[in-house]
């Protein structure tokens, strides 16, 4: 496993990390103890870095989370969670600043810590951007000067919403998904603003969020039909040829060092053993080169998320 600084931050992340998203049975049903267990497999072979929210499963994947945290060192993790969405719906965000304050609280109580190293506004494109910068990143600063969080962030899929935000004030890291992936590398023309401001930059979702395994993603995925044809191609291409698709999305994604971390997914510790080796092993350029051919077609193509004023065509394709 290799580790690389996070922006500013005192923290040297593993470049895999852990999304637990999947112990709130977000793709499908899970075994509790298998997620625990996934969760410690993932420490053991090196991964440092955990992130987590309240909306995933509604409370349950922070819940899960705290059982396997409990007995773990507070210094053998960095952790973060996030606040303001609670739900799949527009009227399911608030960005107030009473309800992030006591979102925190609410957090650290299911996940059984005194701390969070990142405390992240998830999914601002869901919000007034004006909010987020004078309501909520101020409530979150003083949540750190509480001793209750150390950096504060923000996630979301339109990479517009980071540079609105950057641009009008400081913040510590952000989090994007399905940005930096085989099939989608967008995030790539961000890169400079978010190196120039000393901003942590954490990718997610390195397999978009299941469009590049062999398994089919959960209905609720919100790729356009084209998307997921060509990624449904390029998996029945690396099958053909006795390869899985899932290594060399992983180790694409983890091989750019601009990007400090990846979080993968999973419930499973057969998985996360298997993302963990691949981390160490070589890229295969031949497939990795075939693999990008057939995905050329739909390549940096997204959907829309949030509110339309947050979305763009100025940074995507
Ligand atoms: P992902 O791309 O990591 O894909 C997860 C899916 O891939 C799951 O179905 C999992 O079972 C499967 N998978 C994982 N390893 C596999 C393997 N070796 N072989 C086959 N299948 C495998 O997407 P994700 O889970 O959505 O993203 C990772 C994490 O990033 C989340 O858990 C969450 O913590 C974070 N995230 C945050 C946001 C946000 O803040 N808005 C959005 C997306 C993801």
């Amino acid at each position: 496993m290799h580790y690389r600084q996070l922006g500013q931050t005192d923290m040297q992340v593993s470049c895999l990390s852990y999304g637990a998203s999947p112990l709130g049975s977000v793709f499908r049903s899970v075994n509790e103890d298998a997620g625990i267990r996934t969760v410690h497999v993932a420490l053991d072979l090196g991964v440092n870095f955990i992130d987590v929210s309240p909306y995933y499963g509604l409370t349950k994947a922070e819940t899960v989370l705290g059982k396997a945290l409990q007995g773990v060192p507070r210094t053998r993790y960095f952790l973060a969670t996030k606040v303001g969405r609670y739900g799949p719906n527009m009227g399911d965000f608030d960005f107030s600043a009473a309800r992030v304050t006591r979102s925190v609280d609410e957090s650290l109580a299911r996940l059984g810590v005194s701390y969070v190293d990142i405390i992240q506004c998830h999914d601002i494109e869901f919000a007034d951007l004006h909010q987020i910068i004078h309501e909520t990143i101020p409530a979150l600063r003083k949540v750190v000067q509480a001793g209750k969080a150390r950096y504060v962030g923000i996630t979301g899929l339109p990479l517009k919403v980071f540079s609105d935000v950057i641009e009008k004030t400081a913040i510590d890291t952000i989090l994007s998904y399905c940005r930096y992936s085989l099939n989608d590398t967008a995030l790539e023309r961000l890169l400079p603003l978010l190196e120039a401001r000393h901003v942590g930059i954490i990718s997610a979702s390195p397999l978009s969020m299941g469009l590049l395994a062999d398994r089919e993603p959960p209905a609720w995925h919100p790729a356009t039909p084209d998307i997921r044809a060509a990624c449904g191609k390029a998996a029945a291409f690396c099958r053909g040829n006795g390869k899985d698709i899932a290594k060399i999305a992983l180790q694409f994604a983890l091989a750019n060092p601009r990007i400090a971390t990846t979080l993968v997914g999973t419930a499973n510790p057969e998985n996360i053993t298997n993302n963990c080796k691949w981390a160490d092993e070589p890229l295969d350029q031949q497939l990795l080169a075939d693999v990008q051919k057939i995905l050329a077609p739909i390549l940096n193509q997204t959907w829309p998320s949030g509110r339309p004023e947050n979305n763009e065509s100025a940074i995507t394709a």
